[in-house]
């Protein structure tokens, strides 16, 4: 596993082990490289790709990769560095001159480098880049004599100053409503000169800039701008390694689970300037449509400017087609290396250029992020072309970006409706597809508080950065009035598979008053819109949502599938899956309409059948309140058996449904108080429905009353103080099954008793399961098959699974019981400890979420080796959360058990995992051969 490896080289880079030898510089430039793409965990993505794109040939601007390794050695040694680096970093700039034929600080022809951070999976935006380093007071005016440019030596000039200003001194922005300094420094200027664009500021106005941003970082550190150039390139090193564990990078991490431990490289680059002038450009592009997945050429541009302009937002880039108008040959050399990109990546690449009067650089390239729409059509795409086979493409789409392609969309009327009624607002640029309906706010950290208070936000700024990360999160979507489809916001919503419209530019954000007008309406802060990720369109006021095109056709059956390119992809993506997983997948499905999705969906049967929730529909709660409140068995009898045709009614709709699937039925599980009425209000309405008084039903919740529910009188506890209720519950299963048999289908019930810790407890509940079976099987002359089983979910069940393997049939990972009894830890309280939990890494993640593999895992693992010693055929089932959870499902894989279960909007997900577990194995497998 990938975070073995990190463990293997972060010891090697320990001081011990790092001796003289240890490499830690690495160059590439002039057609050849020291590293290559295949080292991204020592290079880190960008490194490996600039080493890479190097070697075949694309027009990279030589550099050196400065490696993950001496990161970690960083913060293994109190963030210093090994003393081999310093000469290290020398060779490979003397190496980086001779190349260039400029030197640094020289007064003649000065060489500027970008300081570029890059951890081995791209972090965008987390961690922070400095341009044009090597200026100073001196080589600026070298640069604008030479050049006989000075306005664009200023502008490079001011640039840097205020990177370095910004990432490396610390000057930045505090509170939530401030600008940023150096921004404000500089309307200020533009402001007392009277232009409105930067592009209008001349050398002199630049120049003065600089000056005031000098003052401002002195006035703010008490430290001057370092004017020599290796001083520079030392402090912004040491800047990249510090932003390592900066905030953002940290939740960044969390949310993607990436460890910490991986560190990032640092990639020292001559630089290319896109800002000479209408000659010069500076843009991203992707080799096809990140949002839609298509295969055109895609991205976008700014002319005269440098790369983070068009990444940041501040101006809104041209689209990339335009560029055959403005620069047709580079626009073809990039088409071009699209090409080249691809048939080398073989993936969609996602990557940065810039022209330098009118020649083409490549500065970066990467798998691009994409929606999962794009993912699905992209992988099948791919396929058809020849490009990979469908093995690689059943591993190209992350299992949870299933839900997106099955996430609702705007109702199509309602729409129409809204456009004509005048509520469409603007339109601005689909980055992130789906609906999305929310209160409107205009900072991150409201977005975040009113979140937490379950309400529904949408996140509108002018542009986002990645401060706003958290308010990302916290929102249904987000809207920028500025930025392409490169822009942070995009970037981010693509990633995380956020809707999202963004460059929406008729926009204007009020951060002060917050406000945004629009349409010539004012919308503010707690106001309610729409947006559609999809269309790119925000229309003020709540539409109605609609189901996603594949739940058109399998689940609602209003569209048809053949009409539905993306129905057509998803379904093939699927079989290919069901070629090679060998996982079952099965439902959590209580009601005949649920299983029926989940059939839909793939699922081949239900491993969960909760029978409660039917007892709470309808007039049904005042039969089972009456059965609870029975002082004698023969009271409680009669309140069964008007309960008895209710559930045999149920589960008969559930076989049909299932035709032919086995069925997985849970006795009653929760305790009995949860039916009965708590307030004084419903004690009185229920009295009145039995016909007795409201004291007798007020001591019966008193008498119910538990300490501990969640470990109290439940599950099998209830069954063996009231077998009665086992013994109705086995009879309408069977009736049922009977009944349906009867009419043509087959059925394959499994009875599942919950809670076993006991040996005896199943015995005891299997007695009466097998005598009521007998009884039913008799009364109807007929004989039918069923199974029992137990569900596996506290401890003792597990400990003891070779003795309880004797009786059950097959078992059942209740993980999400055998958690919080395997923790000591109740679900429902985790909410004010656990967060904390995680940011201090105490758990990786939440254990609620994911199987906490090493802790419940290792008791899951006991309990099938065991149960298979006394029963080697035994089923095994896991039927907690979860089993629709892409690293869970890999584990039940791994551990062998039968099947997953999960909701049915998971079954999707469920079995692209099953097959990614599979492929997953195989490249271990091939692994363990060569070496
Ligand atoms: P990120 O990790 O945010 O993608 P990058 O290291 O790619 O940051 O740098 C940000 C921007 O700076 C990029 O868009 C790139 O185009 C520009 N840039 C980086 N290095 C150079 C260089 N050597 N010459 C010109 N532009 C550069
Ligand atoms: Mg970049
Ligand atoms: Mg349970």
């Amino acid at each position: 596993m990938a975070k073995k490896i990190t463990k293997k080289s972060a010891a090697k880079s320990k001081p011990k082990a790092a001796g003289k030898s240890s490499k830690y510089v690495y160059f590439f430039g002039s057609g050849k490289a020291d590293g290559n793409g295949s080292q991204k965990a020592l290079l880190g993505g960008k490194g490996a790709n600039l080493h890479e794109m190097t070697r075949i040939g694309l027009p990279v601007p030589p550099g050196f990769t400065v490696t993950t390794e001496l990161c970690t050695y960083y913060y293994d040694n109190k963030k210093s560095y090994p003393k081999v680096l310093a000469e290290q970093v020398n060779t490979a700039l003397a190496k980086l001159e001779a190349a260039t034929g400029k030197k640094f600080g020289d007064r003649e022809d000065p060489l500027l480098v970008s300081v570029r951070s890059g951890a081995r999976e791209s972090m965008p935006g987390m961690m922070d880049t400095i341009l044009n380093l090597g200026l100073n007071d001196e080589t600026v005016e070298v640069l604008a004599a030479k050049s006989g440019n000075p306005r664009w030596a200023y502008d490079c000039y001011r640039r840097f100053v205020q990177m370095y200003g910004d990432v490396v001194m610390g000057v930045q922005k505090v509170g939530r409503d401030d600008h940023e300094p150096f921004d404000e420094v500089m309307d200020e200027l533009k402001h007392k000169v009277g232009v409105t664009e930067d592009t209008d500021l001349t050398a002199d106005h630049l120049k003065e800039l600089v000056s005031r941003f000098n003052d401002l970082i002195k006035k703010r550190t008490g430290k001057a701008f370092p004017q020599k150039p290796i001083d520079q390139l030392w402090g912004a090193m040491g800047a990249v390694f510090g932003s390592w564990m900066n905030d953002r990078a940290i939740v960044y991490r969390r949310k993607y689970h990436i460890p910490h431990e991986w560190g990032t490289a640092v990639n020292v680059q001559t630089m290319v300037f896109g800002n000479l002038g209408d000659t010069s450009a500076t843009g991203v592009a992707f080799t096809r449509d990140p949002a839609s997945g298509e295969k055109v050429f895609y991205g976008e541009y700014l002319i005269n400017a440098q790369g983070e302009d068009v990444v940041a937002g501040t101006r809104t880039p041209q689209p990339i087609a335009k560029l055959a108008q403005d620069m047709p040959k580079a626009h073809a050399e990039l088409v071009q290396v699209c090409k080249t990109l691809e048939t080398r990546f073989k993936d969609m690449q996602d990557f940065e250029f810039t022209i330098e009067d009118n020649k083409l650089y490549m500065l970066q390239t990467r798998n691009g992020k994409r929606t999962g729409l794009a993912a699905i059509r992209i992988a099948v795409e791919m396929v058809e072309e020849k490009v990979i086979d469908w093995k690689e493409a059943v591993g190209r789409v992350p299992a949870d970006s299933l839900t997106q392609v099955l996430a609702p969309i705007f109702d199509r009327k309602d729409r129409d409706d809204a456009v004509k009624n005048g509520r469409l607002l603007c339109k601005g640029l689909p980055a992130g597809p789906g609906a999305a309906s929310g209160h409107v706010v205009f900072n991150a950290e409201d977005a975040v508080e009113r979140a937490g208070k379950g309400e529904r936000v949408l996140l509108c700024r002018v542009e986002t950065s990645p401060e706003d990360l958290r308010g990302m999160i916290a929102a249904e979507g987000i809207l920028t009035a500025r930025g392409g489809v490169s822009s942070h916001a995009a970037l981010v919503a693509r990633q995380m598979g956020k809707i999202c419209v963004c460059g929406a530019q008729e926009i204007v954000v009020d951060y002060g008053a917050r406000v945004m007008k629009v349409a010539g309406r004012t919308i503010k802060e707690g106001d309610f819109i729409s947006i559609d990720g999809t269309l790119g369109e925000v229309y003020e006021g709540e539409l109605k949502t609609a189901p996603s095109e594949v739940v058109q056709v399998l689940v609602a059956k209003t569209l048809d599938g053949k009409t539905s390119r993306t129905y057509q992809q998803f379904d093939k993506l699927m079989k290919w899956c069901d070629k090679i997983r060998r996982l079952g997948i099965r439902t959590n499905a209580d009601q005949p309409d649920q299983a029926a999705n989940a059939i839909a969906f793939g699922a081949a049967g239900i491993g969960l059948c909760r029978t409660e929730h039917m007892f709470f529909e309808g007039d049904r709660i005042y039969a089972m309140r009456e059965m609870i409140i029975a002082e004698t068995k023969e009271a409680r009898e009669e309140a069964l058996r008007k309960l008895l045709p209710l559930q045999r009614d149920d589960f008969a709709g559930i076989f049909r449904a299932m035709k032919g699937y086995p069925v997985t039925i849970r006795t009653l599980d929760p305790p009995l108080h949860e039916f009965l009425p708590q307030t004084e209000e419903a004690q009185r309405e229920t009295a009145a429905q039995l016909g007795i008084t409201t004291e007798k039903i007020a001591a019966r919740v008193a008498a119910l009353h538990e300490a501990n529910p969640m470990l109290g009188h439940r599950g099998c506890r209830l069954g063996i103080t009231y077998p009665e209720i086992t013994e109705m519950q086995t009879r309408a299963i069977l009736e049922a099954a009977i009944q349906v048999r009867k009419e043509g289908i087959p059925v394959k019930p499994e009875i599942m008793i919950v809670l076993i810790g006991f040996p005896k407890e199943l015995q005891n509940q299997l007695e009466i399961v097998h005598r009521t079976a007998k009884q039913v099987m008799a009364e109807k002359k007929t004989k039918i098959g069923y199974m029992v089983g137990t569900m596996i979910e506290i401890p003792r069940g597990a400990l003891c699974a070779d003795e309880i393997a004797k009786d059950a049939e097959f078992f059942s990972f209740g993980t999400n019981d055998l958690t919080q009894t395997t923790l000591g830890m109740s679900r429902d309280d985790s909410g004010t400890f656990l967060p904390h939990y995680q940011e201090l890494e105490i758990v990786k993640r939440n254990p609620f979420e994911a199987i906490d593999q090493d802790g419940v895992g290792q008791l899951m693992k006991i309990g099938i080796e065991k149960g298979r010693k006394t029963r080697p055929d035994i089923k095994l089932g896991i039927c907690g959360e979860h089993g629709g959870e892409p690293s869970s499902v890999e584990f039940c894989h791994r551990v062998g058990l039968t099947y997953v279960s999960c909701s049915p909007f998971r079954v999707p997900v469920a079995r692209l995992a099953a097959a990614q577990a599979v492929l997953k194995e195989e490249k271990a497998g091939k692994s363990r051969e060569i070496s």
